[in-house]
């Protein structure tokens, strides 16, 4: 038999439904890559046992007629998403020891779909980071040259893809963090619109911004993984009961007559396949229209102080009292210290501190408003831009994968890290990363044609 782990997921599915091979073979295959390139780190926590029963279980639905959307692909899944009865750390010390007794929406949604959990993916601590180097439990090396990194956060999903250790993954975008690995592993990623998604059981970094998505090896993959994820979920506020489109029937492969908006602002710096996959569009018969998004500039930094402000509330919770691990001290107040002193790393640390500042009576009206007025300056950007075009296009990550000496060493913090994934991040609309670094995002709610333009920009050779 072939190698079982060179299948996309589309392809998986298909052999799964003509019974050329069952999921318990795929999911052994899946398994044999993991062990074989454990030396990678892609996963923090490894769950074996429960991929063989969920497999066998798959091919019973199987046999009975009953199968799901995804029954039977081996999936993996990033340690942001509390999975019942499985450890979930959000690559953190305070969390190293954390077993939810719940299930997030996402996840409980692609097991009833019929996906195989093989295991839970290395991250940046929390998600903060772009390199997976903030991880407690040490860092991801990118699959295609090992002393790199995978980037980040969702760099241990993106590596387990890339090496082809699960068919796909999910992810969670809170300032790029899908695209951002997606890219520098070679491989699709999609997140879509805000409110898509629930946030239910995903751990949460800064609310108004993290969204669940997912990782692939192509587009048509990230189609299958991401449908039957969204939809209506009354545990989060924030999620849409709009109707969930049909993803894959969207990949129509024809971009006749669309309007691709090339924003200036994205593409000071360019990769080498810029220019021909500009050529490709028009070839496919899109037209191309100049856009300028005249706030681009300062989406980093109005990022970082409401990500940072939303995240100083959000990890108030983790106190060493009710869950997680805990540093005694001699009285109460010493033992949340040593328990947050010691339970978070560094990057954490540095970011409550600047959020406890942003959010504090002195610091709320020189930065955490303005920063808003300035969100709402951005959203008006791509509101305009929409009333000309149907999609945005440009570079994912205009940079190759930095070692992980130098992202030790803060380069990460460059301006062409995150610049160009950041703003649709603040503003909430669909984008997705291809499998050759280029990206497209969308209207609101338009998470379809971002899909099918971006399914077509992989069509490039
Ligand atoms: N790289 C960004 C950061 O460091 C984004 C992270 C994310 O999207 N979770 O915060």
């Amino acid at each position: 038999m072939t190698d079982l782990t060179n299948l996309t997921l589309s392809a998986t599915l298909k052999g799964l439904e003509n019974k050329e091979f069952s999921s318990v073979d795929v999911t052994k295959a899946y398994l044999q890559k993991m062990e074989d390139l454990r030396r990678l780190n892609a996963f923090i926590t490894e769950t074996p046992e429960h991929a063989l029963e969920m497999a066998k279980a798959s091919d019973e639905h199987r046999a009975k007629g009953i199968a799901g959307k995804l029954e039977g692909a081996p999936i993996a899944i990033k340690d942001m998403f509390c999975t019942k009865g499985i450890r979930t750390t959000a690559a953190s010390k305070i969390l190293s020891n954390f077993v939810p007794e719940f299930e997030a929406t996402t996840t409980e949604r692609l097991w009833q779909a019929g996906a195989v959990c093989l295991g839970k993916t290395n991250t940046d601590e929390f998600a903060m980071g772009s390199s997976t180097i903030t991880s407690y439990f040490g860092v991801t090396h990118n699959p295609h040259d090992e002393t790199r990194v995978p980037g980040g956060s969702s760099g241990g999903s993106a590596a387990a893809v890339a090496a082809h250790m699960c068919a796909a993954a999910t992810g969670t975008e809170t300032g790029g963090s899908i695209r951002h690995p997606a890219s520098f592993c070679q491989i699709s990623g999609f997140k879509p619109t805000y409110g898509r998604c629930s946030r239910y059981g995903v751990v949460a970094y800064a609310s108004s911004l993290d969204e669940p998505g997912v990782l692939a090896r192509t587009i048509e993959d990230c189609a299958h993984m991401i449908e039957p994820m969204m939809g209506y979920d009354p545990k989060d506020s924030t999620c849409s009961k709009r109707e969930v489109p049909d993803l894959v029937g969207a990949l129509d492969k024809n971009i006749k007559g669309m309007k691709i908006g090339i924003p200036k602002e994205y593409t000071e710096l360019v990769p080498d396949n810029w220019e021909p996959a500009l050529q490709f569009l028009k070839e496919q018969g899109a037209e191309l229209i100049d856009v300028d998004m005249p706030h681009t500039e300062e989406a980093g930094m109005v990022y970082y102080v409401i990500s940072q402000g939303e995240a100083t509330t959000n990890l108030a919770r983790y106190d060493g009292a009710r869950y997680g691990v805990r540093v005694e001290g001699k009285t109460l107040d010493e033992m949340y210290m040593n328990t947050r002193m010691e339970g978070f790393g560094q990057e954490v640390r540095n970011r409550m501190i600047l959020g406890t500042f942003f959010t504090s009576a002195k610091g709320y009206n020189d930065y955490f408003v303005p920063a808003q007025k300035m969100r709402s300056l951005i959203k008006q950007d791509f509101d305009k831009a929409f009333e000309k075009v149907d999609v945005l296009f440009s570079p994912a990550v205009p940079i190759k994968p930095f070692t992980i000496e130098e992202a030790k060493h803060g380069a990460a913090k460059g301006r062409f890290n995150d610049n160009y994934l950041m703003p649709s991040c603040l503003t909430g609309v669909p984008a997705g990363c291809a499998n050759n670094g280029l990206q497209v995002i969308g209207r609101m709610w338009d998470d379809a044609t971002v899909l099918k333009v971006l399914d077509v920009v992989e069509m490039m050779k």
